[in-house]
């Protein structure tokens, strides 16, 4: 699992040998052992060497419960805009954007420096920004090039990540392979058309989700950015039950 992402990221180029700093808007995984988040964020802080690592949403003593550490990420911000190393900010994209917007933040991030968020804006539909105005939203508040910019979307059942390339879209590994479904009968539809996503895994055997349905809408498309396989868009969801994860838990501290 972990070569693997690591060839997926190195694909994109977002693979250096960089001692970085790290913003992640994620739960400090010394405190929150048992979620599923914490793996994420080692998996994602591998791709280059580590400086300091700023986990965002702490254990908060008094309440008895995790919480958003806003001065502590505007220092972190002021600190690492003031440093040589390059950033990368990891996370939920409404923390950073509510951050950033509510506290006015300008700074210029060093050289190199990258935005990879991820697990949508669920909690936040309302104060949702479209990805390529919060592409560009952080282009001018943190001086980070709209191209360093990568959203991600992975399911715990599919194992596989899937990483937007420079233009902002999401290629499909080679690990998977991705069809679109008529949610009536389940035909398999063709590039462009709207249906449900059917995932397929290269390597999980340890349990029955080799193939998986979702009740996700999505369509394949393509790219000229010059890396290979189709593109995947999500739609949303196509079910009318909600669904509770790990993203949608941390949105709720901003509410
Ligand atoms: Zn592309």
């Amino acid at each position: 699992m972990k070569k693997l992402a690591w060839q997926i990221h190195a694909s994109l180029g977002m693979t250096s040998d960089d001692e970085v700093n790290y913003l992640c808007f994620t739960y400090d995984p010394r405190v929150a052992t048992n979620l599923g988040t914490a793996f994420t964020d080692e998996l994602l802080t591998s791709f280059t060497r580590k400086k300091e690592v700023y986990y965002a949403i702490q254990w908060d003593e008094k309440k008895g419960d995790f919480s958003l550490n806003v001065p502590g990420v505007l220092d972190a911000l002021r600190r690492f805009a003031s440093q040589k190393n390059p950033v990368r900010i990891l996370g939920f994209p409404a923390h950073l954007y509510k951050v950033i917007k509510d506290h006015d933040v300008h700074l210029t991030m060093p050289l190199d420096s990258w935005i990879q968020t991820g697990g949508g804006w669920k909690g936040f539909v309302n104060e949702e920004v479209p990805k390529h105005q919060f592409r560009h939203f952080m282009a001018t508040r943190l001086g980070i090039p709209e191209s360093n910019n990568r959203d991600m979307f992975g399911m715990v059942e599919h194992g596989i990540p899937y990483c937007d390339c420079s233009r902002g879209n999401l290629h499909v590994p080679n690990y998977a392979r991705v069809f679109i479904r008529s949610p009536r009968g389940l035909k398999i539809l063709p590039q462009g058309e709207t249906g449900l996503i059917h995932f397929m895994c290269s390597y999980v055997t340890s349990y029955p989700s080799i193939s998986l349905l979702t009740t996700d809408y999505g369509r394949l498309g393509s790219c000229d950015c010059g890396l290979g396989g189709a593109t995947l868009e999500i739609i949303g969801r196509a079910g009318v039950q909600k669904h509770k994860g790990c993203a949608l838990t941390a949105s709720k501290l901003l509410e």
